[in-house]
């Protein structure tokens, strides 16, 4: 057979569904390649991802016997099937470098945040995977995706398994700070961490959180290490200007504001206040020296017209 992938995303990180699609194929003999949009004829079978519910759909033509749709930004519910939901993607078709992996050792989350996706499309929190599975053909630089991966006995055995056989590590969906005890802190100070300790820090209450969590890890190690939050804006200006706020007088830590985004809703149009906060946050340079009032994203039009 010859399969065709669309990632319709088409962003720089790695689609995974389609990298396991493409090793499962491959493995049965089939012939797998990306999809020409000038030339996407002549397929037995087609699969397109979309993650994002925002996302436009595809839209050059596709002529195959069959187009299979799946991922969040299609279907939230809809899954791999199992057998190829266990394998590894072909790192070599999604041109991923050779020392690096990505994959779950959890699903899932024991929380319901009222904003997050994970508890509608994942459900309650389940080991998943071995860090061994994920560490395959030698790659030591391992991008773990976890919702929740400290929330789990399950989890933390894993963290334990990372120090022991000395991966290189980034969970880059976010640590629960609130979950980081002594012990805990202690055993992330451990880590070797491919870049940044990342946090979620999306409630006024997290702040102090973050801060907790941040001096105990940071106790432990040698060096302090480099943070970065993830920060959500909502629909209080002045709730998320005071957290947004709180770290910049901390220069080892960054932050990554996103505009609250409604699933049900594609056609969500999001605030120009909200457009200007999220820039003026992430740009490291513009927030440790400016006040979010006094940041002027276009001539003559201060932020603190916003807060009035
Ligand atoms: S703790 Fe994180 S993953 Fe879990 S529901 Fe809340 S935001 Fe989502």
């Amino acid at each position: 057979m010859t399969i065709g992938l669309v990632d319709v995303d088409n962003t720089s990180f790695p689609n995974l569904a389609l990298g396991k699609i493409a090793r499962h194929h491959k493995a049965i003999g089939d012939s797998v390649e990306w999809i020409d949009p000038l030339f996407g004829g002549g397929f037995d079978k087609v699969y397109m991802s979309k993650v994002f519910t925002f996302t436009p759909d595809y839209d050059y033509p596709i002529v195959a016997d069959e187009i299979e749709r799946g991922g969040t930004g299609y279907d939230i519910h809809k899954a791999l099937p199992n057998e190829i939901d266990r394998l590894q993607p072909d790192y070599d078709f999604l041109g991923v470098p050779s020392d690096t992996a990505y994959g779950f050792l959890t699903r899932g989350c024991p929380n319901k945040c009222k904003w997050c996706i994970v508890p509608i499309k994942e459900g309650k929190q389940r080991p998943y995977m071995d860090v061994e599975e994920i560490a395959i053909e030698g790659r030591k630089n391992l991008i773990l995706m976890d919702n929740n991966v400290l929330a789990s006995d399950y989890g933390l055995g894993q963290i334990e398994k990372i120090i022991k056989s000395g991966y290189r590590v980034d969970f880059n969906q976010a640590l629960d700070a609130r979950l980081v005890t002594e012990d805990i802190a202690k055993m992330l100070a451990q880590v070797r961490w491919i870049s940044v300790i990342r946090f979620g820090c999306d409630t006024p209450k997290q702040i102090g959180e973050c801060n907790k969590a941040m001096q105990m890890i940071d106790k432990h190690r040698k060096n302090p290490a480099s943070y970065l939050f993830y920060t959500m804006i909502g629909d209080d200006i002045n709730e998320d200007y005071a957290r947004l706020s709180a770290f910049r007088d901390n220069k080892r830590v960054r932050l990554v504001a996103q505009p609250y985004r409604d699933f049900n809703n594609p056609n969500q149009i999001i605030p120009q206040w909200q457009k200007d906060m999220a820039r003026w946050a992430m740009r490291r340079e513009i927030y440790a020296t400016c006040d979010f009032k006094d940041y002027e994203p276009r001539k003559g039009f201060k932020c603190k017209e916003y807060l009035k």
